[in-house]
C-alpha cells in the first residue's frame, strides 16, 4: 500500500514513534528514523522487511538547523518526504511556579516548534507531488489538561491548533494533515511517571500502573504503539483522503469523560 513512499518519523528510536514506523514499513514505506538511544536495535527491527529502506538521522529536534539537515537528508537520500510523522516529545511534571524555565523551553521546542519546522520544509514537495500525509502525535493532553503538565498541555494543544491551520492550507490538495491523540501508552516516557508515582505513594510498580490508568483511562488498559501504528496506516490510506484537520483520540475513553 505504501511501496515507494518515504516516511520521516521523528523520535522513532523507541515507543510510539518506533511502533508507527514499523506499521508504515510493514505496508512498504521506506523509513527515516530519528531520535536518541539504541539506534542499532531500532534499525534491526526493519532488517527483515523486504524492499524497505531504513535510514537514520540524529537531528536534535529542539534545533532548527539540525531539523533542516534531517529534511535535506531525506530529500537527497530518499527523494523526498511523502509521510511526515511529528512524534518526538518529552515530558516534565511540576507545578507552574516550580517549572524550570529551560524545561518549558525544551518542551515547547521539541513537542511543538519541531513540527512547524519539519512541516514547513515537507509541504512544498508534498504539494508538488500532490500527495502527502502529515501526522502529528499530540495527546489526550492536546484536548484536555492535567495539573503539573502546563508546558506539555500547552505544547500539545498548540500542536492540535497547528494541525487544523495547516489542514486548511492544504484542504484542496492531495496532502492531509491530522493529529493523533493517545491516552496512556506504556513507553519509556510513561514508565518514568509510573516509577515516580510508585516511589511517591510507596506502592509497587503494578499498583502505580493501576492507579495511573484508574485516574484517567476508563478502559483500564494501556493503548499500544502497534494500535497507534495501525491508526497512522489508516490515515495514510486513500479511504482517509477526506480526513483532514482532526485530532483523533485513541485513549480508552479518557476524553469522553
Ligand atoms: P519515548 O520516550 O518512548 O520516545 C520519545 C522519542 O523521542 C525517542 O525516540 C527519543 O529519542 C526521541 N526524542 C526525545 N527528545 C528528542 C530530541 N530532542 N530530538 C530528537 N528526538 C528526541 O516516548 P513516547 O511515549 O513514545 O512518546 C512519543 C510521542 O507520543 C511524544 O510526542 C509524546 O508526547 C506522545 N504521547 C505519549 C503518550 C504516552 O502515554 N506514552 C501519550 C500521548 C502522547
Amino acid at each position: 500500500m505504501l511501496e515507494g513512499k518515504t516516511a520521516v518519523v521523528t523520535g522513532s528510536t523507541s515507543g510510539i514513534g518506533l511502533g508507527i514506523a514499523l506499521s508504515l514499513a510493514r505496508r512498504g514505506a521506506n523509513i527515516v528514523l530519528n531520535g536518541f538511544g539504541d539506534i542499532e536495535t531500532a534499525k534491526a527491527e526493519f532488517a527483515g522487511l523486504a524492499g524497505v529502506r531504513c535510514g537514520y538521522h540524529g537531528a536534535d529536534m529542539s534545533k532548527p538547523a539540525e531539523i533542516e539537515d534531517l529534511m535535506r537528508y531525506a530529500e537527497a537520500d530518499f527523494g523526498g518526504v511523502d509521510i511526515l510523522v511529528n512524534n518526538a516529545g518529552i515530558q516534565y511534571v511540576a507545578d507552574v511556579q516550580d517549572f524550570p524555565v529551560e524545561k518549558w523551553d525544551a518542551i515547547l521546542a521539541i513537542n511543538l516548534s519541531s513540527a512547524f519546522h519539519t512541516t514547513r520544509l515537507a509541504i512544498p514537495g508534498m504539494k508538488a507531488r500532490n500527495w502527502g500525509r502529515v501526522i502529528n502525535v499530540a495527546s489526550a493532553h492536546g484536548l484536555v489538561a492535567s495539573a503539573q503538565k502546563s508546558a506539555y498541555v500547552a505544547a500539545k494543544h498548540g500542536l492540535v491548533g497547528f494541525t487544523k491551520a495547516v489542514a486548511l492550507e492544504t484542504a484542496t490538495t492531495g496532502v492531509t494533515v491530522n493529529a493523533i491523540c493517545p491516552g496512556w501508552v506504556l513507553t519509556p516516557l510513561v514508565q518514568r511517571q509510573v516509577e515516580a508515582r510508585a516511589e511517591r505513594e510507596g506502592v509497587s510498580i503494578e499498583e502505580a500502573k493501576r492507579r495511573l490508568l484508574g485516574e484517567k483511562q476508563p478502559s483500564l488498559q494501556f493503548v499500544t504503539p502497534e494500535q497507534l501504528g495501525e491508526l497512522a496506516v489508516f490515515l495514510c490510506s486513500d479511504a482517509a483522503s477526506n480526513v483532514r484537520g482532526v485530532a483523533w483520540n485513541m485513549d480508552g475513553a479518557w476524553v469522553a469523560q
